[in-house]
């Protein structure tokens, strides 16, 4: 398998990028599509980025929300006909709590688009699991607490779900799919001493990748980093131990979990991921990215309530570059080390071009 994680995909698709700047009069279609089909969800995550008052992201999202069946399959019809490569569902709420879902996914297991999702995993079974196992790239599920009463404490479920969700993720592991079954791991303070062995635990049951990302619990890159200073030493002597002991051709460890000083400060004026990735919200709103989805002042970009995605997109160039990052991004991105590659690349002055 090649690098499944790696910052440079993008430079795949080297027509994309050089349509993005704003004196190029091509609009191509976006690569990659995060939809959040619903904002419902079972659990109540401590603390879930988008529930959280203390972040930008989610301040107006609202929790009964979710994309109409009607609309939806509209949005795979012009998708598919975009020729948009890959679709991601995800949260504001669990994507396995919509009801659409199964037939949302079932039109695209005949097109090329690719698609994943994040879940909580409780919905992982029947149906719905056996499309995801033949059909979908990958699957990731969010976990933080480690055993039955952990769990219990961060998501306010009953005693039991983290057993259910972890025979879940076996169970699926063991239909023998194509799809690339991950974990995602928010550290915080209660589940830092857990790290190593819950690693472990999941490369038991047949899981292939484990992403360790430090949870987030402020706008501010200093703040988060005070945040994790008493427990970061701890943290990354384990994680530094699994991917010696643990990780081989068939278990990935995603490490992610490092000072976050790379994806808060940006100088730069106008976003890039913004063409390449954008959000649709289940309030039928798009929006810049994951990490401005419902910020209705900072990260929106239209609507499509009253009108076809493939139109909204392809309709005046302008509305891409109305976020300047240097001004409203100064918060936790995801996307900024990948920004930062493609602008680096859209700025080389082709005279001197040539001298690489
Ligand atoms: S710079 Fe980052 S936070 Fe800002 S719009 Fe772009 S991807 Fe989103």
């Amino acid at each position: 398998m090649g690098n499944i994680y790696t910052n440079m995909k993008i430079f795949q698709f080297k027509e994309k990028i050089d349509s993005l700047t704003q004196s190029d009069a091509r609009i191509m279609a976006p690569l990659h599509i995060r939809i959040k089909p619903t904002n419902v969800c079972s659990h109540k995550c401590s603390y879930c980025a988008y529930r959280s008052d203390r972040l930008q992201l989610g301040k107006d999202m609202f929790t009964g929300d979710y994309i109409p069946r009607e609309k939806m399959m509209e949005i795979m019809d012009d998708v598919i006909e975009m020729g948009v490569k890959a679709v991601t569902f995800s949260g504001g709420g669990d994507p396995f709590y919509y009801p659409y879902l199964l037939e949302t996914v079932k039109k695209l297991t005949g097109s090329p688009v690719r698609f994943a999702s994040l879940t909580n995993g409780s919905g992982l079974h029947g149906e719905i699991a056996e499309v995801f196992a033949q059909h979908a790239t990958w699957l990731r599920v969010s976990i933080d607490g480690w055993d039955d009463r952990s769990y219990s404490q961060y998501r306010q479920v009953p005693e039991g779900e983290f057993t259910r969700v972890m025979a879940n993720m076996e169970n699926f592991s063991k239909l023998d799919g194509k799809c690339f079954l991950g974990v995602s791991l928010v550290i915080d303070e209660l589940n830092a001493p857990e790290v190593y062995g819950f690693i472990e635990r999941l490369k038991g049951i047949g899981v292939n990748s484990v992403k360790v990302s430090p949870c987030i619990v402020s706008n501010d890159c200093a703040e988060n980093d005070l945040y994790h200073e008493p427990f970061y030493k701890q943290v990354r002597e384990q994680v530094d131990r699994a991917v010696t002991e643990l990780k081989d051709e068939n278990f990935e460890i995603y490490d992610s979990y490092h000072a976050m000083n790379d994806k808060f400060q940006k100088e730069y004026t106008w976003c890039p991921y913004l063409q390449i990735l954008p959000i649709i919200g289940a309030d039928q709103n798009i929006y810049s990215c994951q990490d401005k989805a419902y910020n209705l002042d900072e990260g929106l970009i239209g609507s499509i309530k009253d009108q076809r995605f493939k139109d909204f997109w392809f309709s005046d160039k302008n509305k891409f570059f109305n976020i300047n990052p240097s001004m409203v991004c100064n918060h936790h991105c995801v996307s900024n080390i990948k920004n930062n590659i493609v602008l680096d690349y859209l700025n080389a002055d082709p005279e001197h071009a040539g001298f690489v």
